[in-house]
């Protein structure tokens, strides 16, 4: 039997556990398993990319657990009312290769990656930052701004989309936390007022999200979006003025901004998270997150939920592996 946790499951698992629990706990999960990042098999993701979009198998293991998601980029679908991101994924015991957990992950990704930005920003932001800006107000934002806002302090956010409606539907679902949020009549205004930001816009192409001249000195910058191969968010002049962090420098330098430009990075995000490279060095730095997302994420996410649900009983039990008395008698499963 494994277990398997649809998005209603989900639901329920953050009700019971809260948001704001399950942000923290998920951020030090990433914390510690990013911590021992030499114990992971790692590798660039498997990625098939179409006129469309882009469709991604992520795998990671440890010695005890085996994850991996499905996920895809697709930035034309919201046209046609469809996310731009949706995923599943697995994980495994790599004792026996049976799997645990069969997960919905398009919640679940969204928690991750608004988690890892918060982790970033945790070495990165300038010290003392109150105000996150946010490029880009679609299906991650209000996720990227919770995790700030527990992770961090957060307490106000400037925000900007080409699109109103977007806008509007983001100041709703933020509307019961106690933040000052700031709609902005462009990105640039953004900028101006915020100590760190995040970029989540979905466009293919090199987008100029971010301008080399708008950012000012000490701001730290988690750019999401720019995720895939030919899809960038920032201004390559920005980039080269970075202090820049990773996920896995050899996916990173194929799928994020540094694809753009041949830059020396400061470290890959363990390192920090191992307490090998400091974060921050001084006020006026620039620094840039440039994260495309990585297996471990996911990892660190599934484990998480695997826990909780099996402490609360949540999911549903499905018979997907067959359950035996006698291994050898596969037959009689269909006899
Ligand atoms: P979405 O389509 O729901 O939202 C994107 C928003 O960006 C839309 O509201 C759109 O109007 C807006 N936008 C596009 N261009 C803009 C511009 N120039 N200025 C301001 N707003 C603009 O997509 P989503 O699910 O929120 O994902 C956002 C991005 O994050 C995508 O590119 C996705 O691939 C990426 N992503 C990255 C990770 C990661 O781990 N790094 C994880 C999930 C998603």
């Amino acid at each position: 039997m494994i277990r398997v946790m649809t998005i209603e499951d989900v639901r329920q698992l953050l009700k019971k556990v809260t948001l704001e629990r399950f942000f923290l706990r998920l951020i030090e999960q990433l914390k510690s398993d990013f911590a021992r990042w030499p114990e992971f098999r790692k590798s660039p993701r498997h990625a098939i990319q179409s006129s469309d979009g882009i469709i991604e198998l992520m795998p990671t293991a440890d010695k005890e657990y085996y994850s991996f998601k499905y996920v895809n980029g697709h930035p034309n679908n919201t046209q046609h009312n469809k996310l731009t991101v949706v995923a599943v994924g697995q994980l495994s015991s790599v004792k026996t290769g049976y799997p645990l957990l069969l997960s919905e992950m398009t919640v679940l990704t969204a928690l991750r990656t608004a988690a890892t930005s918060a982790l970033a920003s945790q070495f990165l932001a300038p010290k003392g930052a109150q105000k996150l800006g946010i490029i880009g107000t679609g299906a991650q934002s209000e996720f990227q701004v919770l995790a700030h806002h527990y992770g961090l302090g957060i307490r106000e956010v400037f925000y900007f989309d080409v699109d109103a409606k977007a806008m509007l539907k983001f100041a709703k679902n933020l509307e019961p936390y106690r933040l000052k949020l700031h709609p902005c009549k462009e990105g640039r205004s953004v900028l101006d007022q915020c100590d760190l930001i995040t970029t989540a816009t979905a466009r293919p192409g090199r987008q100029k999200v971010l301008e080399a001249d708008w950012v000012k000195p000490g701001m730290h910058i988690n750019k999401i979006g720019g995720d895939s191969p030919g899809k960038t968010e920032l201004d390559p002049r920005l980039v080269e003025k970075c202090k820049i962090v990773v996920e896995l420098t050899e996916q990173t330098r194929h799928e994020g901004e540094i694809q753009q430009v041949d830059v020396p990075l400061y470290a890959e995000l363990w390192e920090l998270a191992a307490g090998k490279k400091k974060g921050r060095e001084s006020p006026t730095e620039i620094t840039l997150f440039d994260s495309v997302g990585f297996a471990l994420e996911d990892y660190s996410v599934l484990r998480l939920v695997h826990e909780l649900a099996t402490d609360h009983h949540l999911g549903h039990k499905l018979d997907l592996i067959p359950d035996m008395v006698d291994p050898k008698n596969l037959f009689g499963v269909i006899a």
